[in-house]
């Protein structure tokens, strides 16, 4: 039987079904406002007292971003809520069409987190977020429904009972002990499934299904991935941790990060359709790599700072490895080493100081906000930044921060240093020298869109990458701009300079040298897919990986490719240069060496974890972070 009428409501129509309860859309004739009613179809007294339960946490909570439940109340026998109308219907009826707009999904991500910050805040932990239950209002605000499942929790306690929906239980909960963190989980699994249609787990049974979130990575994203910015992906991967130690540590967090995440995704900064060109286009196309050129500061009693290809000692192979730290959280940028230390930053917000010679964890700085990027090293200093918007200068003698200086908003990757003067980028696109002594601001100078390329420093100018697809050329002194030169995608890898060039990659997967003097673009080559990192430069030849693991030489001279080789993985970091050897590591969790003179395997040992900032040699060692949060010596 339609009912027509509850009580005082008018029903106007069905909105849906839950697992235990079916939903109308109601008239109030007296404020002349649309409800949603919530009636359960089993009206025994366990059932109502548990939805008097439900409301009752959810009345508790006044949100703009959570569905407000008004009333309980009952008519002619039926027990029924009165809830806040979402006229936008649910997440999982715009998932119908397929994955959605980065921008809007990370949009209301915004909104979601907001919830949950403001129910965790008051103990209260939903335990069943899934996109059934994101609402959008009319204006296109998400609305948190159904705390149906929701426990008031204190923080250290775990809600001990295994209730909620199968592809967005955390490992955790579907142990029995879902805790905050779970919901952050859960919201990982649907900011996945909004962006990719699909979620990041999938099974032919809930058995087996359960069993793969308890020990399997999430689907590899694909080649959606390419749609969209790293730091989104790193974001979920973070939020998609099985252990929750190393998961994104609270909803702040997670906010903070999705606030560094908006700018990016802004009409005109994506880097949309990268162009995938057919096989046989493939055969002729050369690739670019990344440079890892972070460690300038060579130990004392090995010689002075050098770059990258000029190294003596060299690695000898096999490589062994050495050994093994533990950081403890996720380190996505490669290690840099100087004064008998390894340094690496972590997305937990430290800095962590690793003995060279043995791997033992003497220090830990903490710098505030996620540290996507290496540090820069010199003279006994390191110089990091991070999500937090903070540079901190760490004095590696006395293992303690020297200063830090506030920048307002996050620092996008590894500052230059050079004599006298720090250049911060910035992702509000600005680019900011400091001195290196006390770090007071000498000159400010904002690109369009978002750097997040290590600057590099020579000849008098700052060369530095953005996402609004330029280069600039910079003069060191004032920042005034000498030249640009536009790419087709973003540059977010450093650039680097070897007699007089300047070579680049971009996302639209092309490598270019320009002259360094005057910007004139000498040669230009394309690759396969992304050029998210640094080219390494020797002599000759240009060396560059590109996001699908395409590693080639190009001639420094004219472009001409010397050789390419398709490795295995995806890399997001650069290949490091050690004498006659390139070595690369990759998401696929291996590391290797090839020759430099043909690109030739030579040796390779798998990681256990995904690197993501690419390997950094240092004399006769090479070093290794991982996801995982572990660092490895090789020698
Ligand atoms: P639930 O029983 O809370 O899972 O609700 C089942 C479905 O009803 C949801 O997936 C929504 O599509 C719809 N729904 C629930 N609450 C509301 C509401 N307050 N406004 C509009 N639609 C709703």
């Amino acid at each position: 039987m339609t009912r027509t009428a509850l009580g005082k409501y008018e029903i106007r129509g069905h909105l849906g079904k839950g697992a235990s309860a079916e939903v109308l859309l109601a008239w109030h004739p007296v404020l002349k406002a649309p409800r949603a009613l919530k009636v359960p179809f089993d009206q025994s007294p366990e059932t109502t007292d548990k939805l008097t339960l439900e409301a009752r946490t959810q009345a508790q909570l006044v949100h703009p971003n959570i569905c407000q439940v008004y009333d309980t109340d009952e008519a002619d026998g039926t027990f029924f809520l009165v809830m806040e109308y979402a006229a936008g219907g649910s997440l999982r009826r715009l998932l119908k069409d397929g994955p959605l707009e980065a921008s809007r999904v990370v949009d209301w991500m915004v909104q979601a987190v907001e919830a949950l910050r403001y129910a965790h805040s008051r103990d209260v932990v939903h335990r069943d977020l899934k996109p059934d239950n994101l609402l959008l209002s009319a204006e296109d605000a998400v609305k948190v429904a159904d705390f149906g499942l929701a426990r008031i929790l204190q923080p250290t306690e775990e809600a001990r009972t295994r209730a909620g929906t199968v592809p967005y239980m955390a490992p955790e909960h579907l142990k029995g002990q879902a805790t905050f963190l779970s919901d952050l989980w859960s919201l990982g699994v649907v900011f996945y499934e909004l962006l990719t249609g699909a979620p990041p787990f999938r099974a032919e049974s809930q058995w087996e299904l359960a069993s793969r979130i308890m020990s399997s990575d999430p689907e590899p994203f694909g080649e959606g991935v390419l749609d969209h910015p790293p730091e989104l992906w790193s974001c979920i991967r973070r939020l998609l941790e099985r252990d929750p130690a190393r998961r994104t540590p609270s909803a702040e967090a997670l906010a903070e990060e999705l606030r560094v995440l908006q700018p990016l995704l802004g009409p005109g900064l994506l880097p949309r359709a990268v162009r995938r060109p057919e096989a046989e286009d493939l055969a002729d196309v050369p690739l670019s790599q990344e440079p890892t050129v972070v460690a300038h500061d060579w130990p004392q009693g090995r010689g002075g700072p050098r770059r990258a290809g000029s190294v003596a000692p060299a690695l000898v192979l096999p490589l062994q490895m050495a050994w093994r730290a533990e950081v403890g959280s996720p380190i996505v940028a490669p290690p840099v080493v100087g004064h008998g230390l390894v340094v690496v930053g972590t997305t937990g917000g430290e800095l962590v100081l690793v003995e060279e010679a043995w791997g033992r964890i003497i220090e830990r700085l903490a710098v505030g906000g996620s540290l996507p990027a290496a540090p820069a090293v010199l003279d006994g200093k390191a110089y990091v930044g991070g999500y937090g918007g903070r540079l901190a200068a760490v004095d590696l003698v006395e293992r303690s921060v020297e200063w830090e200086a506030e920048l307002g908003a996050p620092v996008g990757a590894t500052p230059a240093a050079s004599k006298d003067t720090l250049f911060v980028p910035m992702l509000d696109g600005r680019l900011v020298s400091l001195q290196r002594a006390g770090g007071a601001v000498s000159a400010t100078w904002t690109a369009h869109g978002a750097l997040a390329s290590a600057p590099l420093v020579v000849d008098g100018l700052v060369l530095v990458g953005s996402r609004d697809h330029r280069l600039y050329a910079l003069e060191q002194e004032g920042l005034s701009e000498r030249w640009r030169w536009e790419a087709g995608g973003w540059i977010d890898g450093g650039p680097a300079a070897s007699g007089g060039l300047v070579v680049v990659g971009s996302y639209d997967g092309t490598v270019t040298a320009l002259e360094l003097a005057t910007g004139r673009v000498v040669w230009q080559m394309r690759l396969p897919a992304w050029v998210a990192a640094g080219a390494v430069l020797d002599d000759e030849c240009a060396y560059v990986l590109a996001f699908d693991g395409t590693l080639a030489a190009l001639e420094l001279r004219d472009g001409t490719q010397r050789w390419r080789v398709r490795t295995k993985g995806r890399h997001l970091g650069g290949p490091a240069l050690s004498g006659e050897l390139l070595v690369i590591a990759g998401a696929e969790g291996l590391i290797t060496a090839r020759l430099a003179a043909d690109g030739a395997e030579r040796w390779s040992a798998p990681l256990e974890g995904e690197c993501l900032g690419g390997p950094t040699v240092a004399g006769s060692t090479c070093y290794v972070a991982g996801r995982d949060g572990s660092l490895m010596a090789f020698r």
